[in-house]
């Protein structure tokens, strides 16, 4: 088995058994391999063991590296996203993680429509910490603009995703796992139309079993699979 292979399979096997201990079916968990500056060739390794779902940062990086590769994948901008670049990703990604302000929003919607595309599925970054230096709503705004995108006719939001700071200890972020789960269940009581809370995008590769127990249904590995960058 290649190096890519073997780490996959071993992070697999962490989820299912994070999933174990949770009393949750693996299946309600996807793996986002994150790719971000590596090479398409190892995406390449990847889709041959299996990987499906492959998350890029950058734009740029994520389009040409979409242009490279003919594996069937499953492409997520789960980077910081500037209204600008929008227009370059109708028919690649099939969901953007990212979507912390009505702005952006506004032009996935207007970009989504312009190329005919489906509607876009996103999530919404929540900052829960307050960090300054993080993306993200705060948790008090996100209702206020789950209901703003709702009304938006080419895009559909799926859930929130968050990034907590970083720990040494991954059950220091734990917490932080779990406020954006309740926010997720609180979002969902609310019942706006068209609206679903099913993904919660948390935990990477230092953590991922701790917000699998809190309830995560994406997670993004990047150094787990393909190593330090
Ligand atoms: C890079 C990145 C990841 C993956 O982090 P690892 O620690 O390499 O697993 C996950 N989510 C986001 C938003 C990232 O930028």
């Amino acid at each position: 088995m290649s190096r890519i292979a073997d780490n996959l399979a071993t992070v697999q096997a962490r989820i299912r058994q994070a999933c174990v201990l949770s009393g949750r079916d693996s299946a309600s968990v996807r793996l986002v391999a994150v790719s971000k500056l590596h090479p398409a060739s190892v995406i390449t390794e990847a889709a041959a063991s299996g990987q499906q779902i492959f998350g890029e940062n950058y734009v740029q990086e994520l389009v040409d590296k979409a242009g490279q590769l003919n594996d069937p994948i499953e492409w997520h901008l789960i980077g910081h996203l500037q209204s600008n670049k929008v227009k370059y990703l109708p028919g690649i990604v099939s969901m953007i993680h990212t979507v912390d302000r009505l702005s952006l929003a506004q032009e996935i919607d207007r970009q989504w429509r312009n190329k005919q595309d489906t509607s876009c599925a996103v999530l919404v970054q929540v900052n829960v910490s307050g960090e300054a230096t993080k993306s993200g709503t705060t948790a008090t705004e996100a209702v206020e603009l789950v209901r703003q995108i709702a009304r938006l006719p080419n895009i559909r939001v799926r859930g929130l995703m968050t990034m907590p700071p970083f720990f040494d200890d991954p059950e220091a972020a734990r917490p932080y796992f779990k406020e954006l789960r309740l926010l997720a269940e609180q979002i969902r009581n609310e019942q706006i139309p068209g609206v679903e809370m099913a993904e919660l995008s948390m935990g990477m590769s230092g953590d991922f079993e701790v917000a699998i127990e809190e309830g995560a249904t994406l997670v993004r590995v990047g150094t787990a699979i393909f190593g330090e960058r």
